[in-house]
């Protein structure tokens, strides 16, 4: 057996390099090993498609649930993994993979990069179908980039599917915009309550929005309240959820802080998608954790699906009514629900600012939090802007500021958030807006600078489509992907001027 791993594709790859003995994520070499014969046979699978294009829907919806179970923290069950391989090999009639290494270091980072774009894909596009959208272009670019993955070999070719993922990155998150706001609404501003309520509460964290209308829906009478985690809290910006009383509030804080929050919330935990931390042996919580969809973790029980796709949390529903309430670990309330829709109804208010002088500059600081201490940084940088700029969030990384009380410019918040990380896309909905409003030539003529924290590949392909937008200058953090070669790191500062953090104040100048 091989007990070695090779595993570098999130930012906390060890000694900035890889993880090579054991995932500092808690994955092991052969959880590990179990996910790339999962990924190589995804190859397989798709070279066989795209040799014979007609039908096979029930692969392609397969070729994506897997990328989604190979982003970082999404599945740690082996034999979830290992049941995925099986139906691999009845798909391909294949018994065996051959492991694919690729020796050229550049054209090795580009395919990293693309690769972790495909995951994060897979993921927005996995969430607009449980909502019932689904694009076929979607899946046969997945398709047709798996199947020529191996066969990429120079790098020009490797630079256009690293520019064609972006091109699919804008199309699957608009695709999943459209989902979400056709389905619950479009988000609006909302003060979250922080605090807790005297009933007993599940916690729901993850991204998907389908799986906590369903939970809503059926513990709407039941006594439970619902409390969302991380970055399930711009839940509550959407209309529909609103409609329902017992969706009480936001538990604690971003995903990597969960083995001290959950110890306090006293209920039953579900995920529904990434981000887990793995339990401590002595959780107190370790008997009241399930999991749904593509996200998965040894000994936490399962949702299960009905017949006809619905899901029955009554188990869950049922356990929580024999829980305390949860602990109270802060009080107040945070204010988010600055998506496209409710930011363009204040662009008059938004232009005027502007225009007098008021509002100086956007930095949009999506992304990702973690639990490495550098990342400080984003604290720091948020708390110490001048008091003229206005922060645009989306994504966990607005945990490290979202508290912070930074105030408003003329009524205007100076911390917008416009929801989960492929929110983002509210953010080029309203700089396209705002180039136009301007009649400017270039969108990198506006006061919008970009500094992007990353953690995990969701994040790579927000990046890709940033850059496929023909966004410049983006700053991103704590550190680059530690795949990225010199040579490959040099490009990107040359043709689109990324680059990597300094100290604060170093970037507060950049930043002007
Ligand atoms: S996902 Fe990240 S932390 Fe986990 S093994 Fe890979 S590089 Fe290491
Ligand atoms: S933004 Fe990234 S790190 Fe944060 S919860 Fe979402 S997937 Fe996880």
């Amino acid at each position: 057996m091989n007990t070695k791993m090779y595993c570098n594709q999130c930012e906390e790859a060890a000694g900035n390099k890889a993880c090579t003995v054991q995932g500092v994520c808690g994955k092991d070499y052969e959880l590990a090993n179990l996910l790339d014969e999962l990924k190589e046979y995804l190859k397989v699978l798709s070279t066989q498609i795209e040799n014979d294009p007609v039908g096979h829907q029930k692969e392609k919806r397969f070729i994506m649930d897997s990328l989604f179970k190979l982003i970082t923290n999404a599945n740690f069950n082996k034999e979830n993994i290992r049941k995925q391989i099986a139906l691999a090999k009845s798909y391909t009639k294949r018994d065996d993979v051959v492991a694919y290494e690729e020796e050229n270091e550049d054209i090795n980072a580009l395919k990293s990069l693309i690769m972790g774009g495909l995951m994060g894909m897979a993921a927005y596009h996995s969430h607009a179908i449980h909502l019932g959208y689904e694009d076929q272009d979607i899946h046969n670019f997945m398709v047709k980039t798996l199947a020529n993955f191996n066969e990429l070999h120079d790098l020009e070719s490797a630079l256009a599917v690293v520019d064609e993922t972006g091109a699919y990155g804008v199309k699957v998150m608009a695709l999943l915009d459209k989902a979400n706001t056709t389905s619950y609404g479009n988000p609006e501003i909302t003060n979250v309550n922080i605090g807790v309520g005297d009933r007993p509460g599940i916690l729901i964290s993850g991204h998907d929005l389908a799986d906590l209308a369903q939970l809503l829906e059926q513990s709407k009478d039941s006594g439970v309240d619902i409390y969302t985690h991380s970055e399930m809290l711009p839940a509550h910006y959407y209309p529909k959820f609103k409609q329902y009383s017992h969706l009480k509030g936001n538990y604690g804080n971003a995903w990597w802080k969960q083995t001290t929050e959950f110890e306090t919330f006293n209920g039953p935990i579900l995920f529904t998608t990434n981000c887990i931390v793995p339990p401590k042996a002595n959780a107190s919580y370790k008997e009241r954790l399930y999991a749904t969809g593509n996200c998965d973790y040894p000994g936490f029980k399962r949702i299960p699906v009905n017949s006809d796709g619905t899901k029955d949390f009554s188990e869950v529903i049922a356990q929580a009514k024999t829980c305390t309430a949860p602990t109270e670990i802060e009080t107040g309330s945070i204010t988010g629900g600055f998506a496209h829709n409710q930011v363009l109804a204040l662009a008059d208010t938004v232009v005027e600012n502007i225009k007098n002088g008021s509002i100086r500059k956007f930095v949009v600081m999506s992304g990702c939090d973690g639990r490495k201490r550098d990342r400080n940084y984003y604290e720091n940088f948020a708390a110490s802007l001048k008091d003229d700029a206005i922060i645009l969030t989306s994504g966990c990384a607005k945990y490290r500021y979202n508290k912070l009380n930074l105030g408003d410019i003329n009524g205007v918040p100076r911390v917008l958030d416009a929801g989960q990380c492929n929110d983002s896309y509210s953010w080029v909905v309203i700089a396209m807006k705002l180039q136009e409003i301007f009649k400017l030539n270039d969108i990198n003529e506006l006061p919008i600078s970009f500094n992007i924290a990353w953690y995990e590949q969701k994040a790579i392909i927000v990046l890709l489509s940033l850059l496929h937008l023909g966004i410049k200058d983006i700053k991103v953090g704590p550190s680059l992907p530690s795949y990225l070669s010199p040579a490959t790191a040099n490009y990107l500062v040359e043709h689109y001027g990324i680059s990597g953090i300094n100290t604060v104040e170093q970037d507060l100048t950049t930043f002007g």
